[in-house]
């Protein structure tokens, strides 16, 4: 084998055969909240039931029966639903909103969570400055995905996620109609940052996504231009579309059957080995093995937080900014992105792929005309490239 993909494979497989333990130690070492917590599916409920018998008969705490009914303190266990004027089926409803946030609760581990947040502020500062400066050469990437795996994979876990924040909360409301508050103030948080720095969150501190570019980035040459391995860019309208069907697939489930289709197969959990099963430990292999061919396909074909950093993007305020003034046209950095969207972005196309902020492009331009910069993207000169249609489109 060409030795260059053999030093390629074995760090990879080296990666993967340290998270993996890594992993397990770090669960350990946190120790345990359960992965997830019951939520009641029947429930034997009559108007004449006092709060108390209620209780009893659906095995359910009296905590839980205050928030669902929002009882006064002092108002006692000896009311009646009929008392109260809630019928039957809103306390069905009621009961099962409160019991799944309940069970949210029970699953967090708020001393991870906080300093997980604390962590990616903290963090991903050194990647906005140095790619402000326009300095994120091939090493410096390196160590920063390795930094970032090892952070907020391996030490902080699979959870919270960008990715679960959007996943869970289509989840829990399309199956008990209940909305988690903590997880759509972390939503807001990071599709701001995306508001921001375009993907950038995606870029740096995803603990999934940066594990994936990773392995693309250990599967390039020393100088991160181009692969040793065969390397494919899937066209945007394949990736787009796959990932919109499964955001669709995903919510009709939730909806229709109050079924998670992403759960068994989310590869978030390579974090949370005990939980992986024989699916997620298959499609986390897939992913990784293409990681290797195609940059972050999970990302790019079936992420539901990729899909709508997607969309927030297009209000992104820094981005990457072309200088067609100092342009020689090369295409020098289209080709070494390792997707379709920096062509994209330097013909002006009217329709423009994620943007990861990865900063490839910005080191290989031999002219620096290409920059991460809080500015509107201005138009090639006519005639250069793209068409007539698309130029006016973007005006
Ligand atoms: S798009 Fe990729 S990096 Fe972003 S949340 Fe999804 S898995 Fe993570
Ligand atoms: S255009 Fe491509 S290379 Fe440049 S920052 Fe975006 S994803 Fe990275």
């Amino acid at each position: 084998m060409n030795p260059q993909r053999f030093r390629s494979l074995f760090a990879i497989i080296t990666l993967i055969a340290l998270i993996v333990p890594l992993s397990l130690i770090s669960v350990r070492l946190w120790g345990g909240k359960p992965e997830k917590a019951e939520v009641p599916a029947q429930l034997s409920i009559t108007q004449e039931m006092t709060m108390a018998q209620l209780a009893k008969a659906n095995s359910l705490p009296a905590e839980l029966l205050k928030r669902a009914f929002e009882l006064q303190p002092g108002q006692g266990q000896k009311l009646t639903l009929a008392e109260l004027g809630i019928s039957v089926d809103e306390a069905r409803t009621r009961i099962i909103q409160a019991a799944a946030i309940a069970s949210e609760e029970s699953t967090k581990d708020w001393r991870k969570i906080i300093l997980k947040f604390a962590l990616w502020v903290a963090f991903l500062v050194i990647p906005f400055v140095l790619m402000l400066r326009g300095r994120v050469a091939p090493k410096a990437r390196k160590w920063l995905l390795a930094a970032a795996v090892i952070f907020f994979g391996v030490a902080l876990g699979s959870d919270p996620s960008p990715m679960g924040t959007v996943k869970d909360a289509i989840v829990l409301y399309g199956s008990h109609n209940a909305v988690f508050p903590p997880r759509m103030i972390a939503l807001g948080v990071f599709l701001l940052l995306v508001i921001i720095a375009n993907k950038y969150i995606c870029a740096w501190g995803c603990q999934f996504g940066v594990l994936q570019d990773f392995i693309h980035r250990l599967a390039r040459k020393p100088n991160d231009r181009n692969s040793v391995f065969p390397q494919f860019k899937p066209p945007f309208v394949l990736t787009n579309t796959v990932r919109i069907l499964t955001l669709a697939a995903l919510t009709a489930a939730a909806f229709l059957w109050a079924y998670d289709i992403i759960e068994l197969v989310d590869p978030f959990k390579i974090y949370n080995p005990m939980h992986l099963g024989v699916a997620g430990g298959i499609s986390v292999g897939v992913l990784l093995v293409a990681s290797i061919f195609v940059w972050r396909p999970w990302c790019h074909f079936f992420c539901p937080f990729g899909l709508a950093g997607w969309v927030f993007e297009k209000l992104s305020i820094f981005k990457i900014v072309v200088n067609y003034e100092t342009c020689v046209r090369c295409e020098t950095c289209a080709k070494t992105c390792p997707s379709t969207v920096m062509e994209a972005i330097l013909k002006r196309n009217r329709v423009i792929p994620d943007c990861f902020a990865c900063s490839s492009c910005i080191d290989v331009c031999p002219t620096s005309s290409i920059a991460f910069r809080a500015r509107r993207r201005t138009m090639p000169p006519p005639g250069e490239w793209g068409t007539e249609a698309a130029r006016k489109q973007a005006q």
